[in-house]
């Protein structure tokens, strides 16, 4: 999965707005996160996704 396959309609509210990690769904810092880009879902609503970078490390990606 790359940045560009997140599942939006599986994240939760919080996840959607960026207040929590989308890989694995705890709180974010405002000065500790990997900003994976603004998007929007099938309906265009628009979602900000962000997760920790070592989560995102973790997951094979670079950082
Ligand atoms: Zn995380």
């Amino acid at each position: 999965m790359t940045s560009d396959q997140l599942e939006i309609s599986a994240m939760t509210d919080r996840q959607m707005r960026g207040a929590d990690c989308v890989l694995c769904g705890q709180p974010v810092r405002g000065d500790h996160v990997r900003d994976l880009g603004q998007r929007r879902d099938a309906d265009g609503t628009r979602v900000f996704p962000r997760a920790h970078p070592e989560c995102w490390s973790n997951e094979g990606r670079r950082p």
